[in-house]
């Protein structure tokens, strides 16, 4: 027999019907014989409504600690349904919270992580036949106080639980088939990949595929977690994230995937003077304040001020440019600038590693469509390009077959 950890997203609980539906679906494999922890997120929009109401009632600084004791209890509610309806249904189960749970965090409200989890309780329930609920996105601290993972946390809570378990397989239910070689929604001619390796997965999370939280693929990276995406509307197969050397074949393509992300603003500094520690200041400014930057570009001439160009997530747009302001002060730059209306297209691959000609493949194709590139930048296994946004559908569709990833 073997024991699987499944987790549904807010799409799949968003009512007491689709409980009841997820319900049934877990049943099916618990009555196989197979031991089920399953872990939940929030009712879909449920976070998000009670961060609005957080934010009517404090600042997020001044109100941590009890913020995360409010966005928490959006799980509270569908695990305790879940629990509810498996137990009218007529068999065992037990919902336990976070901390009941026993997983264990850092103190960092909002976006900690989880540093250990004692599965005692957990594995005591499973010994009596309890299919056990999980509430995602969220554990306790050495203070004792609840923290929540971040956005999108209910993945890694889910991740790490397989992981902590043993498990045979982590299963994410969502509301798509499994991961595609391109946002369907943009590129009609997407295909549903089999499987695909842990460290693309890391990139087309972090460059814009909204499927998986990008630490939980870190995590199931680290621990070697087999993870199975699929839909909980469907029967069908979903998309196995596995390492590489799992499945031979992925390494035929050059190219597995195409991401975009339109949740980017390029910030450009002037004038900056040519001097040794300039770009250390300002990008430990904002490593300060946990801003990731993705690109950077900066030319210079000996001797002349150069301007330095990068690239940061709307999210944090309004703490960068803070900082920003306040750099071009202290280093006597000349001035600031940024752009909103741009966009990022990646193509990603570990089949990059043995293929040369990948760059100038994108560079081409996005030429004979006239989409000027505004920046570049590659690792081994991506190549990524700031377009202007208005081009980044075109381009994710003129990518996708340059790379002969269409649908026939
Ligand atoms: N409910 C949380 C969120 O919306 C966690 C999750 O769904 O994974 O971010
Ligand atoms: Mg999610």
């Amino acid at each position: 027999m073997a024991l699987f950890v499944q987790k549904y997203g807010g799409t799949s609980v968003a009512d007491i019907q689709r409980i009841t539906h997820v319900a049934e679906r877990v049943l099916k494999t618990y009555k196989q014989g197979h031991d089920v922890v399953v872990v939940l997120s929030a009712m879909a929009g449920d976070t998000d409504k009670l961060l609005d109401m957080a934010r009517e009632a404090a600042t997020w600084r001044s109100a941590k600690r009890e913020r995360d004791a409010l966005v928490s209890t959006g799980e509270q509610k569908t695990v305790a349904l879940l629990a509810m309806v498996l137990a009218s249904m007529g068999y065992k189960a037990c919902s336990l919270l976070g901390f009941q749970a026993g997983i264990q965090t850092d103190g960092d409200h909002g976006n900690a992580r989880i540093m250990s989890i004692d599965t005692r309780r957990i594995e005591a329930l499973l010994k009596e036949r309890n299919i056990v609920v999980v509430a995602g996105f969220q554990g306790i601290n050495p203070e004792g106080d609840i923290t929540t993972l971040g956005r999108g946390g209910s993945d890694t809570s889910a991740v790490a639980i397989a992981s902590a378990l043993n498990a045979d397989m982590c299963e994410i239910y969502t509301d798509v088939n499994g991961i595609y070689t391109a946002d369907p929604n943009i590129c009609r001619r997407a295909k549903k990949l089999s499987s695909i390796s842990y460290d693309e997965m890391l990139n087309m999370s972090s460059l814009g595929a909204k499927i998986l939280q990008i630490r939980s693929v870190a995590f199931a990276k680290k621990y070697n977690v087999p993870v199975h995406v699929r839909s909980s509307f469907s029967e069908e197969e979903g998309t196995m994230v596995v390492s590489e050397s799992t499945n031979p074949e992925m390494e035929k393509l050059s190219v597995s995937a195409i991401t975009h992300s339109r949740d980017e603003v390029r910030i450009t500094l002037e004038g900056v003077p040519d001097e040794p520690g300039m770009a250390g200041k300002i990008f430990s400014e904002l490593a300060d304040k946990s801003i990731s930057v993705d690109m950077i570009i900066q030319n210079t001439r000996a001797g002349e001020a150069t301007d330095l160009t990068f690239t940061v997530s709307t999210e944090n747009f309004d703490q960068a440019l803070e900082m920003g302001k306040k750099v071009v002060r202290e280093i006597n730059a000349k001035d600031i600038f940024y752009d909103k209306n741009i966009a990022k297209v990646s193509v990603i691959g570990i089949g990059m590693k043995e293929n040369s000609g990948v760059a100038a493949n994108v560079f081409n194709a996005l030429a004979k469509e006239n989409i000027n590139i505004l920046m570049i930048s590659t690792s081994e296994i991506r190549i990524s390009c700031v377009i202007e946004e208005k081009y980044v559908e075109l381009a994710v569709r003129i990518l996708h077959s340059a790379f002969d990833l269409d649908e026939e």
